[in-house]
């Protein structure tokens, strides 16, 4: 019922539009609505925060029927899902009941500011610094390649407190929009997902009560590791659509196209790549499911990194492969800006890239069968 849904949504409102999103590189807020007021912002969220209560299953069927048609429509929910998720796994009541709930609802937009000029794949490396002072702390630094850093209304910052500790010493830290010290950069121009807003974000003394750290000081790189596993699923699923938009894009101009009279479905040489892509496209779904399944039904399994890893990584590679072949088989047109495909392609490649490189994942995986 909710994939039905969803696909109804996403084909009525969300197709029309994708290609204008890209072309304008504006943020789709007729498409937060949408996804507000069908309450999908918050499914996987507890009922008793405003949200669905509906697991990680149902966020990946989401997110995927979503980056079917509009993978810049597809970040708002991975991003709210990557702000909402460490207030979930670590947030107090009152925290809960402030933030957590207007997001679940959708009236809030969440980001997550964990990435500065000198600190990507290595957290450790964060210069953000939160110092104690009366009754709260004050956060000073520079993030970069926030995605909704300026649409959003709160935002979840990475910040050391005591920077001798390592990883041990960084904290968690909820700044809402307008908090003094608190102001928005530039905007990233990007190679795909141009509907999403990527920003640079500047903490200059920026004073938040003691109530704003999520945590206890130096649990922030715990939750954020905790948060991965279950965001990753997210972004594996919004590879699985993309990948799956571009399939069903082949499929659809294939068997109209004529070449040396003959539908070009009927060579081999195309039923083969055609065949291999959904092959992937399976895979990736099964991983993907199974992944998330294991959140919802056994959430303390040792086997989450290591699966959410391998989910994000697979599937952002079969997105890859799938719309650089979709781009091939649709020839010259795939080249075109008449046809979705070009964008699929430059969509997909993101999904190698946030919430941990496909070489970060490779790390995580072989750590946890070595280490
Ligand atoms: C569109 C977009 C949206 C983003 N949204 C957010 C966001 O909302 N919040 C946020 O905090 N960040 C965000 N990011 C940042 C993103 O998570 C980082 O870009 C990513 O983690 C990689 O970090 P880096 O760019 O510094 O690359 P680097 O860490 O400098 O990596 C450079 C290269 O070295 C490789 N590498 C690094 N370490 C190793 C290793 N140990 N072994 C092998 N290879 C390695 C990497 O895989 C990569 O190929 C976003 C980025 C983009 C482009």
């Amino acid at each position: 019922m909710l994939r039905d849904m969803v696909r109804k949504i996403s084909i009525n409102e969300f197709a029309p539009n994708a290609a204008e999103i890209d072309q304008r590189e504006e943020f789709p807020w007729r498409n937060k609505k949408i996804l507000e007021e069908n309450g999908l912002l918050g499914i996987q969220v507890p009922e008793e925060y405003g949200g669905a209560g509906a697991g990680m299953v149902s966020l990946a069927i989401v997110v995927e029927e979503v980056a079917r048609v509009c993978a810049s429509t597809s970040v708002i929910l991975t991003t709210q899902a990557l702000a909402t998720d460490p207030l979930i796994i670590a947030g107090n009541h009152e925290q809960k009941t402030k933030w957590l709930k207007p997001m679940a609802e959708g009236s809030v937009l969440g980001a997550c500011a964990i990435t500065e000029p000198g600190a990507g794949s290595d957290v450790t490396s964060i210069s953000t610094t939160a110092t104690r002072k009366d009754g709260g702390y004050l956060i000073s630094g520079t993030k970069i390649f926030i995605t909704d850093g300026g649409v959003s209304d709160v935002i979840t910052v990475v910040a050391y407190t005591d920077k001798a500790k390592e990883h041990k010493g960084i904290s968690l830290f909820i700044v809402p929009k307008g908090t003094p010290g608190f102001s928005v950069g530039k905007e990233e121009r990007k190679l795909g997902i141009r509907g999403s807003d990527t920003r640079e974000l500047i903490f200059e003394g920026c004073f938040l009560p003691e109530e704003n750290m999520i945590g206890k000081p130096g649990d922030g790189f715990k939750i954020l590791m905790k948060t991965f596993n279950y965001t990753r699923p997210g972004v594996a699923a919004q590879a699985l659509g993309i990948a799956q938009g571009a399939m069903d894009a082949v499929i659809s101009y294939c068997k109209e196209r004529v070449q040396f009279k003959k539908r070009i479905t009927d060579f081999q040489g195309i039923q083969w790549m055609i065949a291999e892509m959904s092959l992937k496209i399976e895979l990736a779904r099964t991983m993907i499911y199974r992944t998330c399944s294991t959140i919802d039904n056994e959430p303390d399994s040792r086997d989450i990194p290591r699966l959410a890893s391998m989910a994000k990584w697979f599937a952002s590679d079969t997105a890859m492969q799938v719309t650089t072949d979709a781009v091939q088989l649709l020839g010259g047109y795939g080249y075109s800006r008449e046809y979705p495909v070009e964008r699929m392609m430059r969509d997909a490649k993101i999904t190698q890239i946030y919430e941990g490189t496909n070489q970060v994942q490779r790390v995580i995986v072989s750590n946890q069968l070595l280490g």
